[in-house]
Parts: C-alpha cells; sequence; structure tokens
C-alpha cells in the first residue's frame, strides 16, 4: 500500500526497534530526548495549578510583550523562533517572574517548554552589572547541564554581559579564583566541591535556585542529597524554581522538602495512542527475509532509522543492514551500547539535522526515546514478554502518539511468519484497548 506522504519526513522519518533486555539511565535518555526534540511538543492538557496559599495571585499570558521582560531577552525569544508562550509557560512564566519573586514547582513532560522558561528567568534576574553568581542551576549530569548552557547562550545572544560558568568535572577552577559569571549551571558533586572544598562559589549570594529533571535527581543515586545540601545553604530569600518531567510520590516529597507550601503547576501528560498511526505488518519467510525487507518500506523515498538487540546474531544482521543499507545509498546512523553519551549525543545531533535519514538504534538507546516527532517507526519483530506474547505496553510507547490531534505516524513491523500469531493478537488488543489503558497488567501511560 501507499505510505502516506508527510512533509516532516525529510528530517527524521523512520526509527526501527527491537528487542529491549536492558533499560537505560533516565539521565541518558532524557538528554536524547532533548536533542530530539526540534519543537515544542503541544499538549492538547489543561494546566493543572495546585497552591496552598490561596491569596497568592495568579496570571496567565498569552504572549512574551505581557512578560516584564528586557528589551534584549524578548529579542532573543524571538531569534529562536518562540512566538506564543508554550502552555507551561503561560502559567510558570508570570509566577517565575513576578516581584516578589515566588517558589514554583513546574512539572511536564520533556519538550513543552521547561527549559526555556527557566533560562528566561535566569537571564532576567541576573544583573549584569554585579559580577558575582548570582543564578544556579543545577542538573543531573554534565551532558544536559551542558544543554542547558547552550540554551542560554541561544536565548540570550543579545545579553551580551551575562556570562556563564559551569560547575561540571573536568572544568577545574584554581583555588582562589574569583567567580565572575551570573549564571553558574553545574551537576550537584562538581557544585558542592565548588562551594564547601574550593570555597569560589559564595550560596549566600545566590538569588535564584533552578533545580532540573528532579525525578532523575531523586532516581539518580547521592543527587537528591547533594542538592538538599546546596539548597539548605542558599539565603532563605532565594528564589527556587524546581522542574521535573513527572511528579509521583518520591518526586512530590522531595521537591515539597525543598519548597514547602509550593505552587505547583502541573501538565498532564497525554495518553498514547495509535488512533492516529497507520500500521503496517510485513511477514517474511526467513530471518533473513525479514532483514532484507527492513528498507524496504523507505523505498526511493530516503530514510529509515532502527534498533537492534546486542545479542550476537542481531548485531551481525545490524551490521549487515547497515552496510546493505548504505549501498543501496541510504545515510545511515547507528546508536550502540559501546558509544559514549556525547557520541551518542553526536548521533542524534546529525540525525536530527537531516545529516543521516537513517537511525539504526540499539536496546540501550530506544527505550524511553520520544517519537513523538519522528513519523516513521520500523520494528524489526515485535516487543514481546517472557512467555512469549506480545508486549503491548512497548509496542504502544514504540509507535504510540500523543493525543487525538498529534502528529500523524506511520509504523512498520518486519515479522517472520511465526509471528503472524502474534500480530493478530495486537491487533485485537488494542482495537478493544486503543489507549492500552484497561491492560490486565495496568494502566499503560506515556
Ligand atoms: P523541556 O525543558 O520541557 O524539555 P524545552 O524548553 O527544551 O522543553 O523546549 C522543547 C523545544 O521547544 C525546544 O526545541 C525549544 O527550543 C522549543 N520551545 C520552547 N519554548 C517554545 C515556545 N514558546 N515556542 C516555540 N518553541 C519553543
Amino acid at each position: 500500500r501507499e505510505i502516506p506522504s508527510n512533509p516532516n519526513d525529510s528530517v527524521i522519518p523512520f526509527v526501527l526497534f527491537t528487542e529491549l533486555p536492558f533499560p537505560v539511565p533516565l539521565a541518558e535518555v532524557s538528554l536524547m530526548n532533548k536533542l530530539i526534540h526540534t519543537s515544542l511538543v503541544e499538549s492538547q492538557q489543561h494546566v493543572e495549578i495546585l497552591q496552598r496559599d490561596p491569596s497568592s495571585p495568579l496570571y496567565s499570558i498569552k504572549t512574551f510583550e505581557e512578560l516584564p521582560l528586557k528589551k534584549e531577552l524578548l529579542q532573543g525569544v524571538y531569534m529562536m523562533g518562540f512566538n506564543r508562550p508554550s502552555k507551561i509557560q503561560e502559567q510558570a512564566l508570570p509566577l517565575m517572574l513576578a516581584y516578589p519573586p515566588q517558589n514554583l514547582i513546574a512539572q511536564s513532560q520533556s519538550g513543552t517548554g521547561k527549559t526555556a522558561a527557566f533560562v528566561l528567568a535566569m537571564l532576567s534576574r541576573a544583573n549584569a552589572n554585579e559580577k558575582y553568581p548570582q543564578c544556579l542551576c543545577l542538573a543531573p549530569t554534565y551532558e544536559l547541564a551542558l544543554q542547558i548552557g547552550q540554551v542560554v547562550r541561544a536565548i540570550g545572544k543579545f545579553c551580551t554581559d551575562i556570562k556563564v560558568n559551569y560547575a561540571v568535572r573536568g572544568n577545574r577552577v584554581l583555588k582562589g579564583t574569583v567567580l565572575e559569571e551570573q549564571i553558574i549551571i553545574g551537576t550537584p558533586g562538581t557544585t558542592l566541591d565548588w562551594c564547601f572544598k574550593q570555597h569560589i562559589l559564595d550560596l549566600t549570594k545566590i538569588s535564584l535556585f533552578v533545580l532540573d529533571e528532579a525525578d532523575i535527581m531523586i532516581d539518580t543515586q547521592g543527587l537528591s542529597c547533594q542538592s538538599i545540601r546546596i539548597h539548605r545553604a542558599l539565603p532563605k530569600s532565594c528564589q527556587v524554581l524546581l522542574f521535573s518531567a513527572t511528579y509521583k510520590e518520591p518526586v512530590r516529597a522531595f521537591a515539597e522538602r525543598i519548597i514547602p507550601d509550593p505552587i505547583v503547576i502541573k501538565l498532564r501528560e497525554e495518553e498514547l495512542t495509535l488512533s492516529n498511526i497507520r500500521q503496517y505488518f510485513m511477514v517474511c519467510q526467513t530471518s533473513d527475509e525479514q532483514a532484507l525487507r527492513c528498507p524496504s518500506p523507505i523505498g526511493n523515498r530516503g530514510t529509515v532509522g532502527l534498533s537492534l538487540s546486542l545479542c550476537v546474531q542481531t548485531r551481525r544482521l545490524a551490521d549487515w543492514l547497515s552496510g546493505k543499507m548504505s549501498r543501496d545509498g541510504h545515510q545511515v546512523a547507528i546508536l550502540t551500547a559501546e558509544l559514549t553519551v556525547v557520541q551518542r549525543a553526536s548521533v542524534i545531533q546529525r540525525f536530527r539535522e537531516g545529516k543521516e535519514k537513517v537511525l539504526i538504534a540499539t536496546n540501550v538507546c530506544a527505550r524511553g526515546i520520544d517519537v513523538q516527532q519522528v513519523t516513521t517507526v520500523v520494528n524489526f519483530g515485535l516487543p514481546m514478554d517472557q512467555d512469549g506474547e506480545p508486549d503491548f505496553e512497548t509496542y504502544l510507547h514504540r509507535i504510540g502518539r500523543a493525543g487525538r490531534f498529534g502528529h500523524r505516524g506511520v509504523a512498520f513491523s518486519v515479522v517472520e511468519r511465526g509471528a503472524v500469531g502474534l500480530v493478530h493478537k495486537i491487533e485485537e488488543y488494542f482495537r478493544e484497548y486503543p489507549h492500552g489503558s484497561a491492560a490486565p497488567g495496568g494502566r499503560v501511560g506515556t
């Protein structure tokens, strides 16, 4: 059948997944998702606001001009191509920029504009005439910290007097150094070191503290305790902003330890659905044919991305496949477990920029990758549980899209003849539970 054409497919057309035998660190998944998001993830959900003190004023804005932003920052915002605030920004930015400063917890899924929001707050609060650190932002990893720095540089393009330094491993500073940068972005460990061992970062002068990716902080050994130690040393008047993609109980408890009586802004994640995905199954006689068929959804249109598991056989298949596809003229990039996080980031970046049109991702990279902006996904084989039954949840996560009005997509599953039974089970299951929400094993969320 005809593959529906999509105007975006010259950028991110295909990802092919196989089995996923081991988990990926959340911070790495978050980084990959950040890199893969070329634009805002739009949501149909309403923003929910919880506040213990009902007297504190709340208002939302529809344009960036309504905010107390200096003109250089507005210029920066428009230079980025942001025409209007995202849903979470509409509610959060007035609070973040208010006088007197307000503490805030904001939760929304990756790609909804949180980073841009707190970067605007930091660039707004930083006083370029004062040459000492005033805004401190903590991120769980080196790479995520650098990623935030890039956003600061981009949005702050016209705020030339505001400087950034990074409290991250490898950025050695001599004892006695006087930090002149107004914004410090760091990981909790190195930041602690700069504060209490090196004594180069004076926390008593920090007026804005941002804690990003709180859910990852508490998922990663030691980071939440280190963050709490840093927070304790801040002045009472310091504004605290905490961001998280999820807000389950452990995150809530941690967040409220840092910000008692908070205003919480939440944007519920949308349920994944297959209703806007065209699903194709290609049944092959042998695994050789299965491999041969992989590139066929591409035809002359250019591209596929795929992931292969790390067991030897499949790796061989991956090499064969990438070799064949390269020879057929496809530009193929491979994400494997052997790559460092930096190398992986660069592969995704090139894929995002369209330098490679085919992404072959192994298990380690596939889980958690946000395919919202990927127009076509190819499954090499179907995901199965230990009993050999279809893994409906993984199937939905690999190819599903949020909301009825979300991006349309196409999914191909190339399966062996023996797996036809699984195809029928998947078909039946999702006819009955389009969101996977009545799954026997519980609710399937995004
Ligand atoms: P999050 O921190 O929630 O993952 P980001 O702030 O990184 O989200 O934003 C995701 C993507 O959307 C980025 O590419 C960013 O440049 C873009 N973006 C952020 N805010 C806006 C906006 N108001 N309008 C358009 N694009 C935006």
